[in-house]
């Protein structure tokens, strides 16, 4: 086989193989190694996959202006600025004397410098050196940091008036500190003494790194931003715009104004002199916006693709909704349904009369009344004579629910059952075979409804409660075992609705945005130590009001024994001590099913007046009489889950109270969660706040639901781009048949992130 041409790279060229093209010092050890770091950062499984595209996708970080550096005399206390400067000197001393024999294991290194202008005064760049190997390495930036190597540093400059003199102090040296010219040994930026001297920078491109405006980029493996602006701007030289391929079709960008493939490209890693350097940190450069736009308008695509092939489903038979039905429904209604729970149950009813399988997200903030829309269309497709299956992500919620819904349907003909992983192995076959032989018209349990070979006779409906994990895993595995039912999946993690139609993949979504009448708002509080006297008063006065109160320990899944000793401790403690005429009663995970159940009936009940209780009650849980929610280390929660335990109580007409109790040990984001949750009692906000603060991976599990991530899209930032690339992408589907869809569907098949090449 003939091997590339010499010269000529293209988007398709394996890294692995760049050190045949002799750009920027890459010798066939740094292509690997180069490829393996990339592999890391793009989830490609092997080094070998690794193309140039990749590397060009490894987007900068940030930008520095180097054409007009900044001067020493120009600096401000608090200023941001990047500094163009000549070691003076530079040393590292240890704070403490070594304890015993070896050498100390903490230093500060300082670098005096001065500017080309000599304008000012000398400044200090500083940073610490900790670990095993400190003295080595404060060895070895002494030897790389002497008199007259000059260097560029970015960061917050500082006025110490005890030395009269700038400070700026460097978190990351190897990302914040570029050396240009040394004068000491030959080496590379200040990173790493065990770093390869063969992975240099070249001194003849000097030129790329000063008097211009630089891309930053992450240190990548082994390379450093220097080596990395290096290596991407050999590649974008050897590479001719022809053999950058224009992927979104010319009407589109007509319409959008985006600017070209090729130029965005470019563009993003080296700004260009003339263009508003704002724009580039901001993210919102054209070519930012271009391949930010590029980003969703793929994934969009590829999602519109699958939810495609959905509607190409067939159910064996829709539904009839008609007065019968309703008036079923009617009949076991116990209060007047809101005019949001009307409009999602119409939507639902929608969904269920189609040919295609409902596959539907039903959002509404805790509180808000989703539960008997679930039960609605429970009824709706039983009087179809088609089996329901309601799952909840606990057990407690399991038996919650079966209570409620044996209750609701107490006078109608149909069997209602509980069926969770607990129940003893003769019960379980007996249920099992009544719902194989259609007997059992509603089952509620957990998760392992679906997952333990659980055989339907004709299962019509899947209700899924309080899930934000839901992939389309789950339904997958329905189709697998030749079932396709409709689909209901619940959350009270409200996110914005273009987001949940990207994150969740295919799902179509509802939302409840009332809560039901008569509700006062919660008041929240964020309370210290030193406050538990007034805790202790409130739950007092609320109890004698006959009131209920929740006390709940995070349940940290590392320390879960410790945490679980805790709770229990306190539990006596409030049981004995603090509150010895009143039943206290204790909930965690860990507990027999009959005792959990026996626990939770007696407060229910109101027999037990305190409930300690780990998070097992975060979700779902419906006792209207509680009025205090009071969370111990409530900065360990995050925002949603925080929310969520809040909608435990304010379920009454009774003024409700939610009690944050804080140690002292909390974290500068931990202090924000907390002060938005006594701010608002929006869960809208809240779930917005939390995607800003955790990143939607984190909050959404997308991680599980096999979603490809972002490039470089942000789904909070970007989101009008969002919704313009969903439109475009829906465009370009309605046109099934046209060639334009074809190739860009062709496209995507090919592309591996998307896992779409095996079906059909
Ligand atoms: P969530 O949406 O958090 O699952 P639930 O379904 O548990 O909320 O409902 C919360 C409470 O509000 C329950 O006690 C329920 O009976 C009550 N509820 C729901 N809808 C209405 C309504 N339309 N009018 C009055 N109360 C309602
Ligand atoms: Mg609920």
């Amino acid at each position: 086989m003939i091997g590339p041409m010499p010269g000529a790279i293209s988007l398709d060229t394996p890294v692995e193989e760049l050190h045949s093209f002799r750009i920027a010092r890459l010798g066939p050890t740094l292509s690997h190694k180069l490829a393996n770091a990339l592999a890391g950062y793009t989830h490609k499984k092997s080094s070998t996959e690794v193309t140039v595209e990749d590397l060009l996708t490894y987007f900068p970080m940030r930008y520095e202006d180097r054409s007009r550096p900044a001067s020493i005399k120009d600096l401000q206390d608090g200023m941001e600025a990047s500094l163009d400067l000549t070691v003076v000197h530079a040393h590292g001393y240890s704070l403490k004397a070594p304890r015993g024999y070896g050498r100390p294991q903490l230093y500060i290194f300082e670098v005096f410098a001065t500017d080309a202008a000599r304008s000012g005064r000398d400044v200090i760049v500083w940073w610490f050196v900790s670990g095993r190997r400190a003295y080595e390495i404060v060895k070895y930036y002494t030897e790389r940091l002497v008199r007259g190597t000059r260097f560029i540093t970015f960061g917050t400059w500082e006025w110490e008036a005890r030395r009269s003199t700038y400070k700026l102090r460097l978190h990351k040296p190897a990302d914040e500190l570029e050396v240009l010219v040394t004068t000491g040994q030959p080496a590379d930026d200040v990173s790493h003494p065990e770093q390869k001297e063969e992975n240099v920078s070249d001194p003849s491109l000097a030129a790329i790194h000063v008097g211009r405006r630089v891309p930053v980029y992450r240190k990548l493996g082994d390379f450093n931003s220097k080596r990395v602006r290096e290596i991407v701007h050999a590649a974008l030289s050897s590479l001719e715009d022809k053999a950058i391929e224009e992927t979104l079709p010319a009407d589109l960008r007509h319409r959008t104004h985006l600017i070209g493939r090729a130029q965005a490209l470019r563009e993003i890693h080296f700004p260009p002199p003339e263009v508003s350097m704002d724009d580039y940190e901001l993210s919102r450069s054209q070519a930012h916006l271009r391949m930010i736009f590029e980003d969703f308008f793929w994934i969009a695509f590829a999602i519109g693709l699958k939810r495609g092939r959905r509607i190409k489903e067939k159910k064996d038979k829709p539904l009839r909704i008609d007065k019968n039905v309703k008036d079923a429904i009617a009949s076991v209604l116990p209060f007047k349904l809101t005019r949001a729970q009307r409009k999602v149950t119409a939507e639902i009813f929608n969904d269920m009369q189609s040919t295609a399988p409902m596959n539907r997200l039903l959002q509404g903030d805790v509180g808000s009344g989703k539960t008997i829309v679930a039960v609605i269309a429970m009824i709706a497709a039983m009087e179809n004579d088609l089996q329901t299956a309601l799952m909840a992500p606990t057990e407690i919620l399991a038996e919650q629910h079966a209570r409620n819904v044996k209750r609701l349907l107490a006078k109608t003909p149909y069997r209602v059952e509980l069926l969770t992983g607990s129940l003893r192995p003769a019960a379980k076959r007996h249920l099992q075979n009544a719902l194989k032989d259609g007997e059992i018209h509603a089952c509620i349990g957990t998760q392992a409804l679906i997952q333990e070979a659980v055989a339907f006779a004709n299962l019509g409906l899947v209700v899924i409660d309080e899930q934000h994990r839901f992939g389309v895993m789950q339904r997958a595995e329905l189709r697998a075992r030749g079932l396709n039912p409709d689909v209901l999946v619940m959350t009270a993690t409200p996110i914005p609705r273009s987001l949940a139609m990207t994150v969740y993949g295919d799902l179509d979504v509802s939302v409840i945005d009332e809560l039901p009448p008569g509700r006062t708002p919660i008041e929240t509080l964020v309370y210290g130590e030193d406050q538990r006297q007034e805790v202790k008063r409130l739950i007092s006065r609320e109890v004698k009001a006959g009131r209920q109160v929740y006390v709940v320990y995070p349940l940290v899944e590392e320390s879960e024994k410790m945490d679980l000793k805790d709770a229990t401790r306190r539990y006596e403690y409030l049981r004995y001590t603090v509150f010895p005429k009143l039943s206290v009663g204790l909930l965690h995970g860990k507990m027999k099913p009959a005792e959990k159940e026996r626990v939770m009936n007696a407060f229910v009940a109101g027999e037990t007046k305190i409930l300690v209780s780990t998070t097992v009650i975060e979700v779902g849980v419906d006792v209207p009489n509680a009025s205090v929610m009071i969370v111990e280390h409530a900065e360990r929660f995050g925002l949603s889950q925080l929310h969520q335990l809040r909608g435990r109580v304010g379920r009454g007409a009774e003024k409700s109270f939610c009690i944050l109790l804080t140690s002292d040990k909390k974290t500068a984001t931990a202090e924000e969660r907390l002060g938005i949750m006594a701010k608002t009692n929006n869960g809208f906000i809240i779930a917005e706040k939390d995607l800003e603060l955790r990143g939607p991976g984190e909050l959404l599990g997308t991680k599980q639901s096999g979603l490809p991530e972002f490039r470089i899209g942000n789904i909070v930032r970007d989101q009008p781009l969002l919704e313009l690339a969903r439109r475009e992408a829906d465009f370009y589907l309605s046109k099934e048949k046209s060639a334009v869809t074809a190739k860009m569907t062709a496209r995507i098949r090919q592309d591996p992130r998307f896992g779409l090449a095996a079906v059909g």
